[in-house]
C-alpha cells in the first residue's frame, strides 16, 4: 500500500467511468478494480495493490496507477464521471444462472465453486462450457450483464 501526496477522492468517478469492471463505492469513498491478477483499491489518501511479487514490484505497480489517475484527472473534461455505485454480485445469484449439473468440465469440484470463482475474478463464464451452448444464452446473457460485462470475466 502506498500513501499518496494529494487527495484522490474526485479522481474515483472518472476512474469509475474508464475502468471496466471497477467496483465503487462512493460512501468510503473507494473503487477497486481487477488488474492482472491483482487487486487494487484505490482511496482518497492512498493506493493499495495485493499479489505483488515484491517490495520493487509493488513500487513500479503504484507508480503506475499513480500515473493512471493522473490520466483520467487530465483527461477530466472529455470524460462524464460515473458515480454510480456498483457492489460484488451475491455469489447464489450468480449460481442461479448456471447449468447447475455439477459436471466439473469447468475444473471446480460444484457449481457453486464456480460461482465463487467468478465473483471473484478467477474464472469467466465462457470457462464453463456448458454455458456456452445455445439453450443457455440466455443465462450467459445475464451473467455477464451481472458481473459489469467485465474483460476478465468473459
Ligand atoms: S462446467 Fe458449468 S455446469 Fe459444469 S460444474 Fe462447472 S459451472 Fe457447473
Amino acid at each position: 500500500m502506498a500513501f499518496v501526496p494529494v487527495d484522490i477522492r474526485e479522481a474515483l468517478p472518472y476512474l469509475n467511468a474508464t475502468l471496466r469492471g471497477a467496483l465503487y463505492n462512493p460512501a468510503v469513498p473507494a473503487l477497486s478494480w481487477r488488474k492482472a491478477g491483482h487487486f487494487v483499491v484505490f482511496q482518497a489518501d492512498r493506493i493499495a495493490v495485493s499479489n505483488v511479487e515484491d517490495r520493487q514490484a509493488a513500487v513500479d505497480e503504484v507508480d503506475g496507477l499513480v500515473k493512471l489517475v493522473n490520466r483520467a484527472w487530465e483527461r477530466r473534461n472529455e470524460i462524464e464521471p460515473d458515480f454510480e455505485a456498483r457492489q460484488r454480485p451475491a455469489p447464489m445469484a450468480a449460481f442461479k444462472l448456471l447449468p447447475g449439473t455439477n459436471c466439473r468440465l469447468c475444473g471446480q469440484p460444484t457449481c457453486f465453486t464456480f460461482a465463487l470463482k467468478l465473483i471473484a475474478g478467477q474464472q469467466k463464464p465462457a470457462e464453463c462450457p456448458p454455458l456456452l451452448e445455445p439453450a443457455y444464452a440466455g443465462q450467459l446473457a445475464e451473467l455477464q450483464a451481472m458481473l459489469g460485462d467485465m474483460p476478465a470475466f468473459r
